[in-house]
């Protein structure tokens, strides 16, 4: 590993200054909460510019054959009583989470549509790609106090792509998971069958299979800041009787939660839960949030819709809640501090960014195996455009 404060020393300029002669300091991003304070900052109405779907074998579709549909029980003032518990672990197919997948299918979905990207030609050159979640994890760390992470990035033909590495930490919880968290694991999935239908005025089927390698995924384009953005984020379902038809607006976000009984109980849920579910709809401007109250039997009694835009007035007055202008005025920061620690643009060097609750963002410098995440069949097709660029599409395609 390379450290990155030795080599900017380096300069060939020699000037006979004090400072010159000082102990160069490795750049670091604090987190604090008070420092991000301050007004909301720019952000572009995410717009859908595709999708894709990974099937049950976790193979690649350019399509929307993964999406599901909107299908919640009647309201005829009955509860709802789904057993999410129900078909575990027997109907339960979970993806190999060995596989690191990195940016992958992203870039299959960029590959495939470079050439008629909105915005233009060069648009793609400003902007950075990465995965929604890790957007997220942004959005949050100045609020977070268990989990770190560590981002990878590396630059290539101008564009900044920011992929998450799995810290040892999150490896060893993953590794030693308690069967009592790998069913919950499964009661989230087991919720959303209960909700959805495979067709638009379909109905829904939990006798089937709970196959977690299936998923939707939409492709957004927005900007923070100065910083263009091109991520993809997995999408639960879409509801056919949204009031706007058109994608983002008409996509649903579910999510289960333990029934709560206290005021103690509900102030926790706003100040950690609906941060989380907060930052990860806001992104892609999914407008509701459909939580499942779960009792300790794993039924489901009772539904809630929540919507995105209203979720910050639950910890409005609460000192110790969360504030979106801070969650998104550090991820602008952090973005910006991306933008100027990869300077050169090379698919190989990967700058690793780390974080541990307590302590500022911290980076290292990389070559090749095992950080560089770019594929090599990304690269090449990526580098054989620049020799023979592809024809400006027709109106016909
Ligand atoms: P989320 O917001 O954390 O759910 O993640 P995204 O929506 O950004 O998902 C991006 C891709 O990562 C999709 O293909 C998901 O199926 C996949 N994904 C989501 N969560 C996990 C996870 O915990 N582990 C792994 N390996 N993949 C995940
Ligand atoms: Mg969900």
């Amino acid at each position: 590993m390379e450290s990155r404060g030795t080599k900017r020393g380096a300069g060939k300029i020699e000037v006979a200054e004090p400072w010159n002669k000082l102990p160069l300091l490795a750049p670091s991003l604090p987190t604090n909460p008070a420092l991000y304070a301050g007004p909301f900052p720019f952000y572009r109405r995410p717009s859908e510019l595709g999708c894709f779907s990974l099937d049950a074998q976790r193979q690649y579709h350019g399509d929307a054959r993964a999406l599901r549909y909107y299908c919640p029980p009647p309201t005829n003032g009955q509860s709802p009583n789904f057993d999410l518990r129900d078909g575990y672990p027997d109907r339960y197919r979970p993806r190999d989470e060995e596989v690191q997948e990195r940016l992958d299918h992203l870039l299959c979905w960029v590959l495939e549509h470079r050439g008629r990207l909105e915005g233009g030609p060069g648009w793609l050159a400003g902007a950075i790609v990465t995965w929604r979640g890790h957007l997220t994890k942004l959005l949050t760390t100045p609020y977070e106090r268990q989990e770190g992470w560590q981002l990878a990035a590396s630059r290539f033909q101008g564009t900044l792509y920011l992929s998450e590495v799995e810290t040892p930490a999150a490896r060893d919880q993953r590794l030693t998971r308690p069967p009592l968290l790998q069913e919950l694991m499964y009661m989230g999935y087991k919720f959303e069958q209960y909700m959805c239908a495979d067709k638009p005025g379909g109905s829904t089927d939990p006798s089937g299979e709970v196959n977690t390698n299936v998923a939707f995924c939409s492709v957004l384009r927005s900007r923070l800041g100065n910083h263009p953005l091109l991520f993809s984020g997995e999408v639960d379902c879409i509801d056919p009787q949204a009031p706007t038809a058109q994608p983002p607006s008409c996509y649903v976000e579910l999510k289960t939660s333990k029934e709560m009984h206290s005021p103690g109980q509900r102030k926790s849920f706003y100040r950690r839960k609906l941060l989380k579910w907060w930052a990860q709809s806001f992104l892609p401007g999914v407008p509701n949030v459909v939580a499942g109250f779960r009792n300790p039997e794993g039924f489901v009694c009772s539904l809630k819709t929540f919507r995105t835009m209203e979720m910050f007035e639950y910890v409005r007055n609460d000192r110790d809640g969360w504030n979106p202008s801070v969650c998104m005025n550090f991820c602008a920061a952090f973005l910006s501090f991306a933008q100027n620690t990869v300077v050169q643009d090379d698919p190989r060097l990967v700058y690793l960014f780390s974080w541990e609750p307590g302590s500022p963002v911290t980076v290292s410098e990389h070559r090749d195996a095992p950080h560089a995440f770019l594929p090599t069949w990304y690269v090449e097709a990526m580098t054989q455009d620049l020799l023979s660029p592809p024809k400006t599409p027709s109106p016909k395609d």
